[in-house]
């Protein structure tokens, strides 16, 4: 067995998507300067698109601080200059079925090359093969989940969902659904879209279930990148299942003066000169994250209603923004248009925009890492949903919490209605409402991560838990 003496030791792997990667960093970084050693994987493929996109060593901070973090990669199976985007189906079904052996020998080489330590494993909830892996080697079981406890709760109660004929759910229906543990009320049209009908072959959905109705039940500890104060009842709720921890929002720092850490697999733009010559609160940031798509009528719809507003703006528009193969998506002649209008990058240091004094409001597709950038900032947001937990999202962001409201009722939307709906949100008895709003869970999320605030003591108490169980 074990002694105490022994480093406790986390074997953490990252999932390779942007959405995932600061929020571990985040938290590799945390643990170690608790004094966890830390091996962090990083997929070859990340580790090249993180090279190429920035001169700094991945974790130069860590190892300024003195933080015993050793980094690693491990090979996913394709070549560097297959495209995972273009081909994310093939790249993930593969992923299903090979990676968890490339995972298995990994462990086993590290844990054989140190045995002086007391291992455990961290991974991305979104991974399909942990509890094999932590029962093979007798690991502590940790999973790291980077979207809202309410989709996690959701989620979770795959089996009720199921009894109650809502999963799969049918497409247009819409009923409220009050029997989700922690989960008061929540209408069937808020429901992720991967439990609805239409999407009942999907690759996510395929996942999804062999996330919740077997590897998740089998952690030992879930750690939320989100705040006790902002979703108490559900994580409340699910604590009594397994021991749950909400230590978000994990990429940001009480500290003020500590800019955030990100890791960004695309090189980022210069956004701060143009955001310095512009009036405090007056530009509108755009984006829709790092992978979901739209059509290119929808983002034309934007253009033209970012054009009526005569508002400034940044706008993300990301080569692959669109499905179809168009890479001129935006009207023609739009960047003539826009002369200082507007300033259009294919990304960008998202924090610090949203950081910036000029910025007064952020349209987006309601990421989970982007709420929380946003709240972090004090910006009220305009959502417009694309996939995955999104829709979800939206319901604490607009219905819940009331610091955003919706670009549209359903998908489709008209200039018209993007230019009333950036208005309303830039300035006027809404903004005011949206922006007091704000303040209060920005403060929130500032008290959670103080000495004393929710995110720390659970933090350190799953510090504890954690050697009780592994030493
Ligand atoms: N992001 C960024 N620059 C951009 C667009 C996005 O740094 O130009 C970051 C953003 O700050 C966030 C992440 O990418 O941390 C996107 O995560 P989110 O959960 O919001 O959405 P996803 O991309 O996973 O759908």
């Amino acid at each position: 067995m074990a002694e105490s003496s022994q480093k406790t030791h986390a074997i953490v792997f990252a999932l390779p998507l942007q959405g995932h990667i600061t929020p571990i960093v985040n938290l590799a970084m945390k643990l170690a300067s608790k004094g966890c050693t830390i091996t962090f994987v990083h997929t070859e493929f990340i580790h090249q698109m993180l090279s190429k996109s920035s001169e700094v060593d991945l974790f130069s901070e860590a190892h300024e601080l003195g933080l015993d973090i050793r980094y690693k990669t491990i090979f996913d199976g394709f070549p560097v200059e297959f495209d995972r985007i273009l081909h994310f189906i093939e790249y993930w079904e593969t992923m299903l079925k090979d990676f968890p052996a490339r995972v298995d020998e990994f462990v086993g080489k590290i844990i054989e090359s140190e045995s002086s330590s007391a291992y455990f494993l961290i991974t991305d909830t979104f991974y399909t093969w942990p509890a094999i892996i932590a029962r093979k080697y007798n690991l502590v079981n940790v999973s790291f989940w980077t979207e809202p406890a309410l989709v996690f709760s959701i989620a979770y109660h795959l089996d009720l969902l199921r009894e109650n004929g809502h999963f799969p759910c049918k497409d247009n229906v819409e009923e409220n659904i009050h029997y989700i543990p922690g989960v008061s009320s929540i209408n069937t049209r808020d429901l992720m879209p991967y439990l609805k009908e239409s999407s009942i072959t999907t690759l996510v959905q395929k996942i999804v279930l062999k996330i919740f109705d077997d590897q998740v039940k089998k952690a030992d500890f879930i750690l939320q990148n989100t705040v006790q104060e902002l979703e108490s009842e559900t994580i409340s709720a699910l604590n009594q299942e397994q021991p749950t921890y909400a230590i978000g929002p994990i990429n940001f720092s009480a500290d003020s003066t500590k800019p955030a850490i990100s890791q960004n697999l695309w090189p980022q733009a210069d956004t701060k000169t143009w955001l310095d010559s512009k009036p405090p609160s007056s530009v509108l940031y755009v984006s829709f994250g790092s992978l979901d798509q739209t059509s290119k009528q929808i983002i034309q719809e934007i253009a033209h209603g970012l054009l009526l507003t005569k508002l400034s703006f940044i706008w993300v528009v990301r080569k692959d923004i669109v499905s179809s193969n168009d890479t001129d998506v935006l009207p023609v002649g739009f960047e003539d248009k826009i002369r200082d209008q507007g300033l259009v990058v294919e990304w960008c240091n998202q924090t610090m925009v949203l950081s910036h004094p000029a910025i007064g409001g952020f349209l987006t597709h309601c990421g989970w890492n982007s709420i929380l950038e946003s709240i972090w900032c004090g910006v009220p947001m305009i959502c417009y949903p694309l996939a995955s937990d999104q829709p979800t999202n939206r319901k604490l962001v607009v219905d819940d919490w009331k610091i955003g409201i919706n670009l549209c009722d359903g998908e489709s939307v008209t200039r018209e209605e993007v230019a009333e709906k950036i208005h309303n949100l830039m300035s006027g008895t809404v903004s005011d409402g949206l922006r007091m709003e704000i303040k209060k869970f920005r403060t929130i999320l500032q008290n959670a991560l103080a000495i004393d605030g929710s995110s720390e003591k659970f933090f350190d108490q799953f510090i504890k838990d954690l050697k009780a169980k592994i030493h």
